[in-house]
């Protein structure tokens, strides 16, 4: 059975899935799995390899302190596992740069002008560069390829992928790119299924999780994102700001913060996290009966529902909007709470609807649709793995 590996390395885990591959169209997920608290706690949690199977095994710190080892402790579980290698990899790599459109087959070259992006994502690339490199260690001839978040918005209009600063760091790379692309192409597809007529119009998708940022589309492309030159502007998050008045970060440098300081205070302790000082999991906040929660979940709608005013304007008018990702798909109290901002736009939730989690979560005489879509990197790679397989000349 020809095979395709799905690895997502983030920061302190890697997430990854099988699937038997048919066609780019025809991919079955076989299993399952994620290696978390790497360094920390690092936990292996599997599911799928028999039907309705879970599997944990823990680790020391020690016996699992960074992403190679975890990604030695995933292919010893896989070939375990698993009978024969996968006929390719896919990667989820952050950042494509300027240059990265679409997915492309890593060899030793690519790899070289995607560590040159490092300097551009420093949390993020080097982790999703690393199970490249050890499996091109441990196995030159298995094809790889690298799917990145920021390629679905390289088609940007100037206006919105420039900074009002001077041009030559424009040049240099400092521009809007976007994240989060991979899950609203993959939304983009599935809003084809769902409805051909609400795909082809002005469309704003919120992908609410941890990471959390808003795309503006039309005919399924898009056209604006509300993060920028890093996955830390637009959105408040689970512990990034989202957006700030840069001249916040010059007022704590003056007072005397290091750069590496304000790096972990920016991406770790800020958003809800750091706004209602209790938690940066929106479960939490919403069980709780403190005024921090309240605040912090206040923020986070207030600052949803400017970011999509701004995005209607980018597109002139807005014919649906689509909720999707761990708060986008799971948490209808904040479903409700955005949609009811909208109102002014003429979205109308259908409560019942709602709490059942859509697709279509709007009443009947809402001038606008609004939907809750769940998300699948995943297999969004998988597809692209499989298709840049068979531009190659490979059968599947
Ligand atoms: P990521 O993939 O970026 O880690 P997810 O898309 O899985 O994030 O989203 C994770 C977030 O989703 C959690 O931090 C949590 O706040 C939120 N979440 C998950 N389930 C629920 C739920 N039932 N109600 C509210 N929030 C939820």
């Amino acid at each position: 059975m020809n095979t395709i590996l799905v690895i997502n390395a983030g920061s302190s885990s890697i997430k990854f899935q099988l699937f038997a591959a048919g066609g780019e169209r025809s991919l079955k997920r076989l299993l399952k799995g994620r290696i978390e608290g790497i360094g920390v706690k690092p936990l292996l949690v599997t599911e799928g390899v028999e039907p309705g199977m879970t599997t944990e095994v823990r680790y020391s710190a020690a016996e699992v302190p960074n992403v190679p080892e975890a990604m030695r402790r995933v292919g010893g579980w896989l070939r375990e596992a698993v009978h024969g290698f996968p006929m390719a990899v896919g990667h989820r790599v952050v950042h494509g740069g300027p240059e990265f459109h679409q997915p492309v087959i890593v060899d030793a070259a690519t790899l070289a002008k995607l560590e040159r992006f490092v300097s551009l994502a420093p949390l993020h690339q080097p982790n999703n560069l690393e199970p490249i490199r050890a499996l091109m260690a441990q196995a030159p001839s298995l094809l790889q390829v690298a799917c990145f978040d920021t390629a679905f918005h390289r088609g940007h209009p100037d206006v919105a992928d420039r900074y009002a600063i001077p041009g030559k760091f424009y040049a240099e790379g400092v521009r809007r790119y976007g994240f989060h692309g991979l899950s609203y192409e993959y939304i983009a597809s599935r809003l084809r299924e769902i409805d051909p007529r609400v795909a082809s119009g002005r469309v704003i998708v919120a992908h609410l999780g941890s990471g959390a940022s808003m795309c503006a589309m039309v005919d399924g492309r898009s056209v604006d994102s509300t993060m920028g030159f890093t996955a830390l502007d637009g959105l408040p998050m689970g512990t990034r700001p989202g957006h700030i008045d840069p001249g916040v970060i010059l007022y704590l440098v003056d007072r005397g913060m290091s750069t590496a300081d304000l790096q972990r205070m920016l991406y770790h302790d800020c958003g809800l996290k750091g706004l209602s000082g209790i938690s940066n999991d929106m479960r939490e906040l919403l069980v709780s009966d403190r005024t921090e929660a309240a605040l912090a979940i206040d923020y986070f709608v207030y600052r949803a529902a400017l970011a999509a005013g701004s995005l209607a304007a980018a597109m002139s008018g807005l014919d649906a909007f689509v909720f999707t990702a761990g708060i986008g798909e799971n948490a209808p109290e904040i479903r409700a709470r955005i949609a009811a901002r909208l109102g002014w736009m003429g979205a109308k939730l259908d409560a019942k609807a709602n709490d059942r989690g859509g697709p279509l979560i709007s009443a009947g005489d809402s001038r606008i649709p609004l939907y809750v879509v769940p998300t699948d990197e995943e297999l969004m790679i998988a597809q692209h793995t499989a298709s840049v397989l068979m531009r190659s000349g490979r059968s599947l």
